[in-house]
């Protein structure tokens, strides 16, 4: 491991600027980029402390009812936030994230923003993003790998909010010394397959400063599932998270089955949110929304994992 320095910004202002000297990186929890840096695929020579400052550690219910999340709060709190009742797809999410030290240690912006979990990128043995040619999982171990690849690496994302955050058209508030930027939480993870240096479109200087939240996801049917090997301390194989909006429309998202958050085709969403669906057009409907799918030879399961998903989160929503 090599060393780094350590900085305790005094204010957000502080931490942007370090962050624009090269070389610099932000730290929510560290327990991903901690292990990043052990694994070398992360060279830091200062990590910038992000969670003590104050922008970032709130949680705000806005007037029209939509709330701004700092991206230093923490996925416990997250999962407990009065502030987010209204949004109980995005709390069951941060509740099935790792385990509770892991709740307690991560971040938002840090859960956003980390590295894929694949083992050949981890070990850096046969990975692109570590100067091979391409992606050893095609011809190797895939089994929890991507089954909707959209280029080079075929590792599945493992944020969980990321998902729930998809179906809520959550926006995310980036900042660095160069001015603020919003996205769609969709185009931050644009090109995550391709990407080399993160998943992320962030440049290294920019932080999360805010995910926001749309009033009108409030309330609605809101639905969450994540399929795992084991019983709790686990990745999604496949996850599964859908809204019902003020407006009626509907939005179905997946995880652990591409490079970043996966969203249902939008005529699958809006043939849900015409209601009076019975359980034969249901299945038609799901089997719609994975038509593209291209899994590896060994993780086809997780098709039929992400058909039956999509199956009751239209069930949940749909009328
Ligand atoms: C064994 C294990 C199991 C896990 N299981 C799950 C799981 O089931 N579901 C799930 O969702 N996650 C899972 N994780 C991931 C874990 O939740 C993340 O490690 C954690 O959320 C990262 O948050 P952090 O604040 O510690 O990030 P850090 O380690 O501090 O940072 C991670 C990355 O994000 C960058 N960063 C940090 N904060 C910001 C910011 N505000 N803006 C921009 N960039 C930032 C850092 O530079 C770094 O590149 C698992 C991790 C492990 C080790």
């Amino acid at each position: 491991m090599t060393g780094f320095a350590y900085h305790r910004p005094s204010s957000l202002d502080d931490a942007l600027a370090a962050l624009a000297e090269p070389g610099s990186l932000p730290i929510g929890g560290g327990s991903d980029l901690l292990a990043g840096i052990e694994e070398g695929h992360a060279a830091p020579t200062r990590v910038v402390e992000l969670e003590r400052i104050p922008e970032l550690a709130t949680i705000t219910t806005q007037a029209d009812g939509g709330v701004r999340i700092g991206g230093g709060v923490g996925i416990a709190l997250l999962a407990e936030a009065p502030e987010l009742s209204a949004f109980p797809v995005l709390r069951a999410a941060c509740t099935a994230v790792g385990s509770p030290a892991l709740r307690a240690m991560g971040t938002l912006g840090g859960n956003l923003a980390q590295r894929q979990r694949c083992w050949y990128f981890r070990s850096r043995v046969g990975c692109f993003k570590h100067g091979g040619t391409g992606c050893a999982a095609v011809d190797g171990e895939h089994v929890y790998h991507a089954i909707f690849a959209s280029g080079t690496c075929h590792a599945a994302h493992p944020s969980d909010p990321a998902v729930a955050l998809l179906v809520l058209d959550a926006r995310v508030e980036v900042r660095s010394v160069r001015g603020t930027r919003m996205l769609d939480i969709e185009a931050l993870y644009e090109g995550a397959a391709e990407n080399v240096r993160s998943e992320t479109v962030l440049a290294g200087d920019e932080v999360i400063v805010a995910v926001h939240l749309d009033a009108a996801a409030r309330d609605g049917a809101q639905h969450w599932e994540k399929l795992t090997q084991r019983g709790a301390f686990d990745l999604a194989l496949v996850s599964c998270a859908g809204v019902r909006r003020t407006d009626g429309s509907v939005r179905i998202a997946l995880g652990g089955v591409a490079a970043g958050p996966w969203r249902a085709p939008h005529s699958v969403e809006e043939d849900i949110a015409s209601g009076g669906l019975d359980e034969e057009s249901i299945e038609a409907l799901a089997a719609r929304a994975t038509y593209d799918a291209t899994p590896l030879a060994g993780n086809a399961y997780k098709v039929q994992m992400a058909e039956a998903a999509i199956r009751r989160a239209a069930k949940t929503i749909a009328n």
